[in-house]
């Protein structure tokens, strides 16, 4: 099952506690339909739960009744069609929300949201009808596709409206319709837990959790790569410094001390100056010294080589 179907499934759960929410919701659910008309009113889904609770919605907040009809799309995924077959059912279901049916286009009817209370059992019916929400391990996105301009402008600024989170969600046109959507994790967690979706909030939070704590080990092991590429390029600086004063004048024309950390350079090249340094008994800057020194000879060497 998708994380947009394990979602719609735990909101089908929930029990509208109040006869005002129950409206809502079922207004929510049925005004993003694709058709909600005198002419027709239909709707079509993946969701199983979603579909039957259109039904049972519409039988509760309005006493009508429609038809549930299944089949397979061109994709072998199974839809689910509810539909309102009978004219005076969707006559006395637009009623019910203060619509005529004959209005060029529906916005939302803000006389339906009576109490506090509603707003997000109006969303969770709108979310049933035309949200959709990606699977967080590919991407955060939960978006509602809405096909008419004036009912994605309403949607926009009710979500806008909502003081319990700052829902600040995006909207965009495209071909077909509109999106009104978030692409904020943390966002969409808030969104979820607040139309009654907690399990599926929480499986988004875990994700997000377990991503951000993995590009944090991945920060530190690039920052340690980058470190071991410091190491080695400097060492292979050193050697080739070493390799010059070897080859010039042998190594044991050196001063002990500098010949001392010349030999351990050229058996330990992955050494840090810091363990050079502890492996002779001396002080980190003093090996640093003693390092110049060796770099400064090894690369005159190598100059005056260069233009014999
Ligand atoms: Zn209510």
């Amino acid at each position: 099952m998708s994380f947009s179907a394990r979602t719609k499934a735990e909101l089908c759960e929930i029990e509208p506690k109040k006869d005002c929410c129950l409206r809502a919701e079922c207004y929510g659910a049925w005004l993003f339909s694709r058709c909600f008309t005198l002419l027709d009113a239909a709707f079509t889904t993946e969701s199983a739960p979603a579909a039957r609770r259109m039904l049972e919605l519409a039988g509760a907040a309005a006493g009508v009744s429609g038809e549930l009809t299944y089949a397979f799309s061109r994709r072998k995924k199974p839809s689910y069609r509810v539909t309102l077959p009978d004219a005076a059912a969707r006559r006395q279901l637009l009623e019910t929300f203060g619509h005529t049916g004959r209005e060029s286009s529906l916005g939302i009817n803000r006389a339906v949201l009576e109490n506090d209370c509603c707003t997000a059992s109006f969303l969770r019916g709108a979310f049933l009808s035309c949200g959709a929400a990606t699977d967080p391990q590919k991407d955060y996105r939960l978006e509602f596709s809405v096909p008419y301009q004036k009912l994605a402008n309403g949607l926009y600024t009710l979500l806008r409206e909502v003081e319990v989170f700052s829902a600040q969600p995006l909207l965009a046109s495209r071909r077909g319709g509109y999106a009104v959507y978030w692409k904020d994790g943390g966002q969409i967690e808030d969104f979820l837990t607040w139309i009654g979706a907690p399990k599926a909030a929480m499986e988004l939070m875990q994700v997000r959790m377990y991503k951000e704590a993995r590009n944090d080990i991945n920060r530190k092991a690039n920052f340690e790569t980058a470190n071991m590429d410091k190491t080695y390029s400097a060492s292979a600086r050193q050697i080739a410094a070493i390799a010059a004063i070897s080859d010039g004048m042998g190594l044991g024309a050196l001063p002990e001390e500098l010949a001392q950390l010349a030999r351990l350079r050229l058996e330990h090249p992955d050494m840090t100056l810091r363990e050079l340094s502890a492996a002779l008994g001396i002080s980190r800057s003093g090996a640093n010294h003693r390092m110049q020194r060796l770099l400064e000879l090894g690369e005159k060497l190598l100059k005056d080589q260069i233009s014999e």
